[in-house]
């Protein structure tokens, strides 16, 4: 689902990365769906029963991005971002995964010192059901001058554990390092949370569990980032970390995500948006976007092997000087985005 703006443009790139690997025998069947604005100026509805149908039929939903200034006045229901909130609710990808890696090539885009983050490697998973996004009750009450605002931070066991499980496997994939985040010293809902995660570790006995306050956590995050390997929080503090963490590689056109339900089904995206000021022009770094594809490998079709291969010949490319407009320097020469993705197939 290419979607809006650059979508397409760096669609195109991830597929000539998929293209390759099916010539090299890679056994994967693609098909294409309307999203977003696309598919609202085409049959008047941003996410058409027909795309729904295939993206719940699928193993996986390879996405772009969505949206537009020529859709801001449509009403709330018709707005292309609601594409992904109908994705993930009626998929129940609960789970959302955003890895935080720095380039070493890159290390100097971040406002940290380079020595800080080159060579980051952390993954923040965010719980997206639950929480004082969802809570009941949830108000504004009163006469005014003395009105009471009103949110619930509702976390259910079974809300904690699955998400804790997502964590505990990534953290297998990775280097067996959790860090679960939570508030547990002033919220009885962060109590449970770390209930859980102290009663399923011992499922996990190669996997070592810490425990951090959320505060200290954001502190960490900016002190000292590569202390980190896997982290997992609730929907409003993984909200928070997973943005702050993102800007610590200063790369808003590398960064992949995505969002997995309890069976290993994934929709994977770019954290970054359709970029309505550069689309169509061939400025778009398509790196997000073949980076999601690799994550699609790791995590729906557990393919390690062929990931590394995409993300060894995105390193390889770096290392080659190529730069987009969003990652270059001022003197630096520019490439484009079909030079981009050409020079990464080429690295494969
Ligand atoms: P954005 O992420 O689209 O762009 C922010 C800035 O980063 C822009 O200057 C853009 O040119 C640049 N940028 C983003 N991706 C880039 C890339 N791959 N290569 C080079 N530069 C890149 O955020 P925005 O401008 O706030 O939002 C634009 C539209 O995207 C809005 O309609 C918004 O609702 C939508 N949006 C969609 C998603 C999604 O599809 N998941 C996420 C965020 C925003």
């Amino acid at each position: 689902m290419a979607g809006d703006g650059i979508g397409p443009e760096i669609m195109t790139e991830a597929l000539k990365v998929l293209d390759v690997l099916k010539r090299d025998g890679l056994k994967i069947e693609t098909e294409w769906a309307l999203v977003g604005g696309a598919a609202y100026d085409a049959v008047g509805h941003p996410l058409p029963p027909a795309t729904l149908a295939l993206a719940k039929s699928a193993d996986a939903v390879l996405f772009g991005s969505v949206g537009g200034p020529q859709y801001d006045a449509l009403p709330r229901e018709h707005r292309p971002e609601k594409a992904i909130l109908g994705l993930r609710k009626e998929c129940d990808f609960f789970a959302n995964l955003r890895p935080a890696n720095v380039f070493p090539e890159l290390a100097d885009a971040s406002t940290l010192k380079p020595e800080v983050v080159a060579g980051l490697d952390i993954m923040i998973i965010r719980e997206l059901t639950g929480d004082i996004y969802f809570g009941e009750p949830r108000s504004i009450s009163g006469e005014k001058g003395q009105r009471v605002g009103i949110n619930t931070m509702h976390y259910t066991e079974a809300q904690i554990r699955r998400i804790m499980h997502v964590g505990f496997r990534t953290a297998r994939q990775r280097n067996n390092k959790l860090c679960s985040i939570d508030k547990m010293n002033v919220l009885e809902a962060m109590q449970l949370w770390r209930d859980i995660a102290i009663e399923i570790a011992p499922e996990y006995p190669d996997v070592e569990l810490t425990h951090m306050l959320v505060d200290n956590a954001a502190m960490q995050l900016i002190r000292n980032p590569k202390q980190f390997d896997v982290m997992v929080a609730g929907n409003l503090f993984g909200d928070i970390l997973s943005d702050e963490a993102s800007m610590l590689t200063g790369s808003i056109g590398m960064l992949p995500s995505a969002s997995l339900d309890a069976n290993g089904k994934g929709l994977y995206e770019p954290i970054h948006g359709s970029a309505p000021d550069i689309a169509g022009r061939g400025l778009a770094n398509p790196l997000a976007q073949i980076l999601s594809a690799a994550m699609m490998l790791r995590y729906t079709f557990n393919l390690p092997d062929t990931a590394n291969r995409i993300e060894d010949a995105v390193r390889k490319t770096l290392a080659q000087g190529l730069r987009t407009s969003d990652i270059a320097k001022p003197n630096e020469v520019k490439a484009s985005t079909s030079e981009m993705g050409d020079a990464v197939v080429a690295n494969m």
